[in-house]
């Protein structure tokens, strides 16, 4: 079976307007100039974007918290605007409610508290959310977006081409991003775990528990994890490997650097201090006012629970990952660049790949070659979804942990 990567197609008379082409994000965002609209700041060079201040973070609530995929700080935090009257709604991304396309996702205007409540949790898929802004256009008031890094340069794009709709998105949610998968992950992982689709009622990217895996609720009432909760890393590393899209590979920003604040699994199984004992929690980059106020009143009226993470203590993970996205970034545009293909210009002079960046990355170069075939594909998520996964993660951190330590701190000044 080939996979499908393009989730949506477009249909209708092309009108020629140009809109599409001003707002898109896929050849040309300039960052530089963005995030300086946003900071005010010039020329700032730090891999993680422009900071003001960063948490450690979870709802007040119990229930919000333990529903969420890290601390449930983003649904906390739009019940509260809610609650306040500061947005009439928010653009989420749920389940897809379609009991024959159950495998995949939908962006949807959340306008009550439970429709907030069930769009909690990381969705994995490629989601035409952005599409929801068609509705609010129509709509009176003011609303939240949540949204991947990708989505947001489109949207500050946007903000230069329809400053009237874009007034009417009252702050901007950004997800930390490594990749996404195309719909039809879910759809091999259950035909590899010989599960039927009609026997589900639920899919979770990040389900039982923290941090959570792949998981199934069946309608007969069984939840079902589909691998080793401990090898969860291990996982959807691979899985984004086996079917994460093209466009997200080329992509260099891994903390939405252009959010309002920016939302990160917070691993406290990495440290050794006080910090150790904040599991369940989202990590919360704050980079404008904006921010800073809707954080301050949430935690004054009670909803959420900040604990200040100095800058030296932000993940090592969340800093991994970017470097690892910018470098993934500069060898896939070298390679198309090469075969004639068009890359995106993000105005960032990239560091030149050298022989260690390209070492460091054959296992994606070798899954691109074995994702081609579906009976190679099957036989990759059979291993992954089995007990075998545990030694084979054990030791893939063991390698990672001698990388990371023979690697040189790289300059933050370095993109
Ligand atoms: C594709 C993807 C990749 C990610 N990669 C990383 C990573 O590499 N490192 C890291 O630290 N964190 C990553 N995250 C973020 C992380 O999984 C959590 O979303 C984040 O920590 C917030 O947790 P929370 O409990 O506060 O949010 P919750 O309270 O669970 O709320 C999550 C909100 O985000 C919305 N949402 C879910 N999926 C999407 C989507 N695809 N697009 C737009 N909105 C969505 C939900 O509707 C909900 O409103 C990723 C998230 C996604 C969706």
């Amino acid at each position: 079976m080939p996979l499908r990567l393009i989730s949506k197609i477009l249909s209708g008379r092309c009108k020629s307007c140009g809109f599409c082409v001003e707002c898109c994000p896929g050849a040309d965002v300039n960052l530089p100039n963005l995030a300086q609209e946003l900071s005010g700041k010039e020329d700032e060079r730090s891999p993680l974007g422009h900071i003001e201040s960063a948490y450690v973070a979870h709802a007040a609530d119990s229930e919000t918290r333990w529903a969420g995929t890290s601390g449930g700080l983003i649904t906390a935090l739009l019940l509260f605007l809610l609650s306040v009257g500061q947005i009439d709604g928010a653009i989420v991304v749920e389940a897809d409610p379609d009991p024959n396309r159950l495998h995949l996702t939908r962006g949807v205007l959340a306008t009550s508290p439970a429709e907030i409540c069930n769009a909690a949790k990381s969705k994995y898929c490629v989601t035409p959310s952005m599409a929801v802004l068609r509705e609010i256009r129509t709509r009176k008031g003011r609303f939240a977006i949540t949204a991947l890094p990708c989505q947001i340069h489109g949207l500050r794009k946007l903000a230069h081409v329809d400053p009237k709709l874009f007034e009417k998105i009252a702050v901007i949610f950004g997800l930390c991003c490594s990749c996404t998968m195309s719909g039809d992950a879910w759809q091999e992982a259950l035909q590899t775990k010989g599960i039927r689709r009609e026997d589900v009622a639920r899919f979770e990217f990040r389900g039982g528990g923290w941090p959570g895996g792949m998981f199934v609720r069946k309608k007969e009432g069984t939840a079902l994890p589909l691998h080793p909760g401990e090898a969860y890393g291990t996982v959807v590393n691979v899985m984004f490997r086996l079917f994460g899209t093209e466009r997200c590979r080329l992509c260099i920003d891994g903390t939405s650097e252009l959010a309002d604040l920016s939302f990160g699994d917070f691993w406290a199984f990495d440290y050794a201090d006080e910090f150790s004992k904040m599991e369940h929690c989202t990590q919360v980059l704050q980079r404008t006012t904006k921010g800073m106020d809707i954080l301050r009143a949430a935690e004054q009226a009670g909803a959420v629970v900040l604990h200040p993470l100095p800058a030296e203590k932000i993940s090592a993970r969340t800093l991994a990952m970017v470097r690892g996205k910018r470098s993934r970034a500069a060898i896939q545009m070298a390679k198309r660049h090469k075969r004639g293909l068009p890359n995106p210009d993000y105005h960032v002079a990239l560091k030149e790949p050298v022989l260690k960046d390209r070492l460091k990355h054959l296992p994606i170069e070798l899954f691109d070659l074995l994702r081609k075939s579906s009976t190679l594909r099957s036989g990759i998520l059979k291993v992954l979804l089995s007990p075998l996964i545990t030694p084979l993660h054990k030791l893939r951190m063991r390698f990672l942990v001698r990388v990371s330590q023979s690697s040189p701190n790289t300059s933050k000044n370095v993109r």
